[in-house]
């Protein structure tokens, strides 16, 4: 326990304010109010340095505390391991890599071959280019373009970014890298003027078909789609997309790469979301919830098959993935993912998503019939989005800054909730939940 006065006398606001700059935080306003800092977690709640408790609901407000903060067992094992062996480089083993590789396997039918980083754009990253190489190594150098979705987000660094399809993160950070091309999104309720509303799945998936068509199928590697846009708007495709996805990628060569970076391990109540779909990918990244944050770690998981391409070149000395990263050699990272899916098994943690995400939407809904505000509710498990709009029949969207009223009221009262990235071509008006995992149904009617 911290007393916070403590902090007061380290000054610990004032040397935040002075020498850290914060993540996706307009620093403006810290000059009146100060910046928060967060000083405890326990299960699901944090403190803040002026004694303030929030109930947090959306897991570290990026989705990744899956399984609550103050987990002893993962931070007693980070230690242990730290102590006999923190680091070495991935171009050994080390044995908590080699025990959350076959437990993390066991639970993706179809997957073998796990490689490890540090966060879900350096996952991403390492995927784009396992797709650059076999473009290379087996297409003659074709087949070098990517397809990503807008609305969906695939990182922070430049080539991720030239991958995603949100325009407040990408505007100012161009040029993007070539050879990422955008495909249409698949929100209903925001389906496009000349959608086949009867049929908006597969109409959606057929638009990816005609970009591949325009582009020609011989320039394209992978199609990188997220299984629920997360920070784009909570956007689960209607039925019959995938199916159709899974088959364009068949007759058109092209690999499925799947971003379960925010669904990944439980958060929508499978252990990862395309397992609700009957999908088969090629290649899966993951990173948030893979150790709920409390160590770093990402993972590409590819087929047998992807890997097999590798081992093979016509320079022999060319015959491998040529890439490292080298904190992916870190121990605490597979140690505390090990005892975190442990703890999502014996908890019962799935369940608990799908049956906590089942009440809190069905209470929004009942939330919805009193508020016209309210658009739309969506989502599976814990991940769940409310769309506001000015009008419901005309699904005219909210201004950006009643969002923000309805964030900074909830913080007010202390709940901790989250919002979707601004966006100069789509939309800025959902709110994004996604407590842990842990929660509990008084925690749910807390946040509603
Ligand atoms: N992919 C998705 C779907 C994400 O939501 C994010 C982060 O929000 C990333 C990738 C990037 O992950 P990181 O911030 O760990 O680089």
């Amino acid at each position: 326990t911290y007393d916070v006065n403590d902090f007061d006398s380290l000054d610990v606001v004032n040397n935040d304010r002075d020498h850290v700059w914060h993540h996706l935080a307009q620093h403006k306003p810290f000059e009146q109010t100060g910046p928060m800092v967060i000083v405890k977690g326990e299960g699901m709640r944090v403190w803040d340095s002026k004694g303030n408790e929030y109930l947090d609901a959306v897991s570290g407000a990026v989705w990744t505390v899956n399984v609550g903060y103050g987990r002893t067992e993962i931070a007693d094992a980070v230690r242990d391991q730290l102590v006999e062996m923190n680091y070495f480089a991935q171009t050994a083993g080390n044995v908590p890599a080699a025990k959350f590789s076959k437990k993390l396997i066991d639970k993706m039918p179809g997957m073998n071959r796990v490689y490890f980083s540090n966060s879900g754009s350096e996952a991403n990253e390492k995927a784009f280019k396992i797709v650059r190489q076999i473009a290379h190594k087996k297409y003659g150098g074709k087949k070098t373009k990517i397809l990503y979705r807008d609305r969906d987000y695939h990182g922070t660094t430049i080539a991720t970014l030239s991958a995603s399809g949100q325009y407040e993160r990408r505007n100012q950070y161009g040029p993007f890298v070539p050879d990422f091309v955008e495909v249409p999104h698949c929100c209903e309720y925001r389906a496009q003027e000349d959608a086949d509303k009867s049929n908006y799945g597969v109409w959606a998936a057929n638009q990816i078909e005609k970009v591949i068509l325009a582009e020609g199928a011989d320039t394209i590697g992978a199609l990188c789609l997220e299984p629920i846009t997360a920070g784009g708007g909570v956007i689960e495709a209607p039925a019959g997309y995938w199916p159709r996805v899974q088959e364009i990628c068949k007759q058109y060569d092209i690999l499925l790469h799947i971003d379960e970076v925010v669904c990944g391990l439980g958060r929508t109540g499978t252990w990862f979301g395309y397992q609700h779909y009957g999908v088969k990918p090629d290649i899966v990244t993951m990173a948030k919830g893979v150790a709920s944050g409390y160590a770093a770690i990402s993972c590409t998981v590819t087929t047998e098959a992807v890997f097999e391409m590798f081992k093979e070149d016509e320079d022999p000395r060319m015959g491998y993935f040529r890439d490292i990263s080298t904190f992916g050699g870190c121990t605490a990272g597979p140690a505390a993912a090990l005892v975190n899916m442990e703890i999502i098994e014996n908890e019962n943690l799935l369940e608990n998503a799908s049956h906590q995400g089942e009440y809190l939407r069905g209470r929004l809904n009942d939330l919805k019939e009193k508020y016209p505000i309210i658009g739309d509710v969506r989502g599976k498990g814990l991940l769940v989005g409310i769309e506001l709009v000015k009008d419901r029949a005309t699904r005219e969207p909210v201004e950006e800054e009643t969002v923000m009223a309805v964030a900074g009221h909830c913080m007010a009262n202390g709940v901790i909730i989250g919002r979707t990235n601004r966006s100069f071509k789509a939309l800025n008006n959902t709110i994004c939940l996604a407590p842990a995992l842990i929660s509990t149904k008084a925690d749910m009617d807390q946040l509603v």
